[in-house]
């Protein structure tokens, strides 16, 4: 993939800030764009094209009902096109809410002592990440607050514990990491252990609005944040995720500043990020935080097809913060992974009996579907639920590597490869119901593969049913 050079008016330079206010301020006081001007974006985006600042503002500022549905229509055919009917689950799994810092919008700041404070034990951790083998997880995200406790020797160790706990067909094989930023000695270590992508949110890319929100301890300091993934990347970190928290600010700004991101990371260091998330704020322990930002349903779907559209190459991720019809229907616009079976109160996934309880967990959830009751909806919409860990596995990762710039890579091994992954939780996890269900999917989309592809799919099909695991293009 090659990138365009855009020059803005802070110049790229790894590890410096990147993040000009009144320049995206003023593209986005632009006047409202002509369905012309929309029209040729789109079009620009289904050709594969990043788009630049000034043509993201572009659709920021399409208001009209009809160039709302074009935006909408745009985001459903590149996602066809590009991602086809794949979706990849994974789940979180919260490691520990001790936390130094005091983000106002947080059940876990440090100032809110109605919170239970816990790190899990190591039988504790163990047990969890037996309980989501059994359910069929094969990709996890570790979360923890920021604390001295979890530097990145106590980070690595937890990754490595996640990979080595085996229960039945059961592994982990892909663990991604969302923790506060580190040093590059500190990104060196986690790297070491083989995370896969390191996540961490800007929350607000605007530096004002930042500071009201970000009041003690590390986090407070907004460019040690905006420069955390070019550390990574220093490290040779090269598979990392930006987002940002939607309702501190205007969403409008923040689109536009997720863009520059990834256009700062092109510049330096030839990869965008491999994932994009868009949280939205959730009620949480003692949360008193004003709507004066509040993003309602009819924006956030905007921002979710708008963010497809400007980026098209980066997975896209939804999670169960947002309630099952709203998740359906933002994967027709560009969601390319969601989380299933989430549990986020610290020790959940082996305490089921649990109810969800503000002063245990983070923010409040709105999607308690179980993994195989996702995995059900996605089939009957005749989607094709995927735990493909290959590329990161394989090496094929950061700038040596774009799935999307191999001609034909989808079907050659996306396809295949979640087709492999579902095979075995049909085999191993599966209700007789969805697995009916399922192996009608599979045939589908074993169908549109060319005969020599299908031919092996199916051969390592066989050998799933036979017992062997972990097949993959
Ligand atoms: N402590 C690490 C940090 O701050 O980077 C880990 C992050 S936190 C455990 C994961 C993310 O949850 C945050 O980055 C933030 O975007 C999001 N979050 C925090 N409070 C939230 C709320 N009330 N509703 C929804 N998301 C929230
Ligand atoms: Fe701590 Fe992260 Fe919550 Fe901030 S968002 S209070 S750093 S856990």
């Amino acid at each position: 993939m090659k990138f365009r050079p855009e020059s803005y008016r802070i110049p790229d330079e790894p590890m410096k800030p990147f993040i000009d206010p009144e320049e995206i301020w003023e593209l986005l006081n632009r006047p409202t764009s002509s369905d012309r001007e929309v029209e040729q974006v789109i079009s620009r985006s289904l050709d594969k094209n990043r788009l630049t600042l000034a043509e993201v503002a572009i659709l920021l500022n399409a208001e009209t009902q009809h160039q709302s549905e074009l935006i909408k229509e745009g985001a459903r055919e590149l996602k066809r096109k590009i991602y086809g009917n794949r979706v990849v689950l994974f789940a979180p799994l919260y490691v520990g809410n001790k936390c130094s810092n005091d983000c106002t919008y947080c059940g876990f700041r440090s100032s809110n002592r109605a919170q239970v404070r816990k790190t899990l034990t190591g039988e504790e951790l163990v047990k969890e990440i037996e309980a989501l083998e059994d359910n069929g997880q094969k990709r996890l995200i570790l979360v923890y607050g920021e604390h001295a406790e979890y530097d990145p020797t106590y980070i690595a160790e937890t990754v490595r514990t996640a990979y080595r706990v085996k229960k039945g067909n059961g592994e982990i094989r892909r663990v991604n990491i969302n923790a506060a930023p580190l040093s590059i000695e500190g990104f060196r270590t986690v790297r070491e252990a083989g995370i896969g992508t390191y996540q961490i949110f800007q929350e607000t890319y605007h530096p004002e609005a930042y500071k009201q929100y970000h009041l003690r301890g590390k986090k407070a300091d907004y460019e040690n944040r905006l420069t955390a993934l070019d550390r990574a990347q220093e490290a040779g970190l090269d598979d990392v995720g930006i987002g940002a928290l939607f309702g501190l600010y205007d969403w409008r700004f923040e689109v536009m500043a997720l863009v520059r991101h990834t256009n700062h990371l092109e510049a330096c260091y030839n990869v965008g990020p491999h994932t994009i998330s868009f949280p939205r704020i959730k009620d949480a322990s003692m949360l008193h935080l004003g709507d004066r930002y509040f993003v309602s349903d009819p924006d956030f779907s905007r921002l979710v097809a708008i963010l497809r559209l400007a980026v098209p190459y980066t997975g896209m991720i939804l999670t169960a913060r947002e309630p099952a019809a709203l998740r359906n229907e933002l994967l027709q616009f560009g969601v390319s992974q969601i989380d299933g079976g989430t549990r986020i109160e610290l020790g959940s996934y082996t305490e089921k009996e649990q109810p969800h309880d503000l002063n245990k967990g983070q923010f409040l959830i709105h999607d308690d579907r179980s993994l195989n009751e996702i995995i059900e909806e996605l089939l009957a919409q005749d989607m094709l639920p995927s735990f493909c860990t290959a590329c990161y596995r394989l090496g094929r990762t950061g700038e040596h590597f774009m799935e999307f710039s191999v001609p034909g890579f989808i079907k050659r091994f996306c396809t295949p490869n979640a087709v492999l992954t579902l095979a075995e939780y049909l085999v191993d996890y599966a209700p007789e119901k969805t697995a009916r269900k399922g192996w009608e999917v599979i045939e589908q989309n074993i169908h549109q593969l060319n005969k020599e592809v299908a031919g092996e799919v199916r051969k390592r099909i066989e050998k799933i049913k036979q017992g062997e695991r972990d097949l993959y293009f």
